[in-house]
């Protein structure tokens, strides 16, 4: 049984090597992750030049996120490099200050102090550090700390309740857009979008740039939670952050919200990504917990296209060792996750032919026992509409495009297959099909598969045929 949610690992000091990506590729990731936040870009084009002779070594496909670091907001440095806080302590953010000591920091994003007012609680390094905002005066936001901790360099900052102004690409962003273009990534992760607008300014810099990616919306603001459609409108997919949402949300509000946004973002044809903290624990122990294990099985059963590794792949003891037992408790899961088109599949409105196709051959493919639905692709949306719903059957996506089929990979249900064939005879073509289908394992002699496809073959333009066929059996061009 083909694994049908895909996993997305990020890639960095603990997965860069030749050996530990072959075997990361090997394990089952389906898309890498490179985090614009650490690393040079000499760093991420070393590591994109060593996935893809990971991947013709293994004979997979594998897709590339390059995540934009963002406005991610953050104190300066200490002359220790951290400081220890005491419950009660009072704490100044200083805008002017260079280097921090026990009682104030200075801030990479001055202007934060036009942000807050007092009675804002302001939280630290991902909610470790939280501190309640008394008063602001001139370049200084006055805090008082509430519970012990520690502080060091650099940590991020979150306003509890959202509204910072900081706007979604900063200057290193858009350079970085040109980085992750002249890289061929196949997907681009805008981090702490606020409305649709930022997604349409991170597409024309990368139309400008000359990159295809598809866009990924971060869901960690506030405000993207009440904007969720306007971004819909405007990305091709979206991630929930849980790292910067529950920050921002409280981290009980995350769960509900995770459901909605993949019930949600499915609806609008987009794809999704659950990401942070899955197997947090495996960043040092070869085994995860009970916790992290009903984690990532409750993602595939609320639908989530990908699941995600962060620092478990990164900067982890045991990368591969995480990815396997990804696979193994999303094949679980998949057993048990409900299957089939719901009443709801009837009242879908679409008006395109090419959709038509696609939720033609879902309802054919829920009434047969077809082995596999095989779309012929080039922009990969036949394969993307189908895998909207969960029919239960694996959709091969066939195109002779390689843009297309890395960017097919993060679909759920989806499974890329390169075509050589590139003339007009149909029949060559189902016969190419059919045997790269074989050869891929998915299908044997007398099975039924569903295929889609645009006619006349190699002009451009949408699918609009269906044809059930018997693998293996003669037919004849009509
Ligand atoms: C998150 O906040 O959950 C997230 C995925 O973003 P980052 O890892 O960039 O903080």
């Amino acid at each position: 049984m083909e694994r049908a949610t895909k996993i997305v690992a990020t890639l960095g000091p603990a997965s860069s090597s030749p050996q530990v990506l072959h075997d990361l590729v090997v394990a089952g990731v389906d898309v890498v992750r490179l985090n614009f936040s650490h690393g040079t870009p000499d760093d991420h084009r070393q590591r994109v030049e060593t996935l893809r002779l990971a991947m013709r070594a293994a004979g997979r496909t594998v897709g590339v996120m390059a995540d934009l670091q963002g406005p991610k907001i953050r104190v300066g440095k200490f002359t220790n490099n951290k400081i220890s806080l005491k419950a009660g302590q009072a704490f100044i953010l200083d805008a002017v200050c260079k280097l921090g000591d026990d009682t104030r920091v200075g801030l990479d994003y001055p202007e934060l102090i036009n942000d807050v007012v007092a009675g804002d609680v302001l939280l630290f390094d991902d909610g470790r550090v939280v501190m309640d905002v008394s008063q602001v005066s001139g370049n200084e936001i006055h805090c008082m700390n509430r519970h012990d901790g520690v502080l060091s360099n650099n940590k991020g900052i979150n306003k509890q309740g959202g509204g910072l102004s900081a706007p979604a690409l900063t200057p290193k962003d858009k350079q970085d857009i040109i980085t992750a273009a002249g890289l061929r990534v196949d997907y681009v992760a805008v981090s702490f979008p606020k409305h649709g607008a930022d997604m349409r300014e991170a597409r024309e810099l990368l139309d400008a740039a000359g990159s295809k990616a598809l866009l990924v919306a971060k869901i960690e603001r506030v405000e993207a939670i009440a904007n969720l459609q306007d971004i819909f409108d405007h990305t091709d997919g979206v991630m929930v952050a849980r790292g910067d949402l529950a920050v921002e949300v409280g981290d009980a509000a995350v769960p509900a919200l995770q459901k909605k946004i993949i019930r949600l973002g499915r609806q609008a044809n987009k794809f999704v990504i659950t990401a942070t903290q899955m197997m947090e624990s495996m960043i040092t122990s070869p085994v995860p917990t009970r916790a992290e294990v009903s984690d990532v099985a409750n993602a595939v059963l609320d639908g989530t296209d990908a699941v995600m590794l962060s620092a478990e792949t990164a900067a982890g003891d045991y990368p591969v060792q995480t990815v396997e037992s990804m696979v193994r408790v999303c094949l679980e899961a998949e057993k048990s996750a409900e299957v089939g088109l719901d009443h709801q599949f009837l009242q879908r409105v679409f008006t395109r032919i090419d959709q038509s196709i696609a939720m033609a051959a879902l309802f054919a493919a829920n009434h047969l026992k077809v082995k596999a639905i095989a779309a012929f692709t080039e922009s990969g949306s036949t394969a993307l509409w189908m895998s909207r719903l969960n029919c239960g059957v694996p959709i091969y996506a066939l195109t002779p495009d390689v843009h297309t089929r890395h960017k097919v990979t993060i679909m759920r249900g989806v499974i890329p297959l390169l075509m050589r064939y590139i003339g007009t005879d149909r029949d060559e073509l189902l016969r190419e099909a059919e045997a790269e289908l074989i050869l891929a394992g998915a299908v044997k002699p007398g099975d039924l598969i569903i295929l889609t496809i645009g006619e006349p073959i190699g002009q451009s333009g949408g699918t609009n045929t269906m044809k059930i066929v018997k693998v293996g059996e003669r037919r004849k061009s009509n």
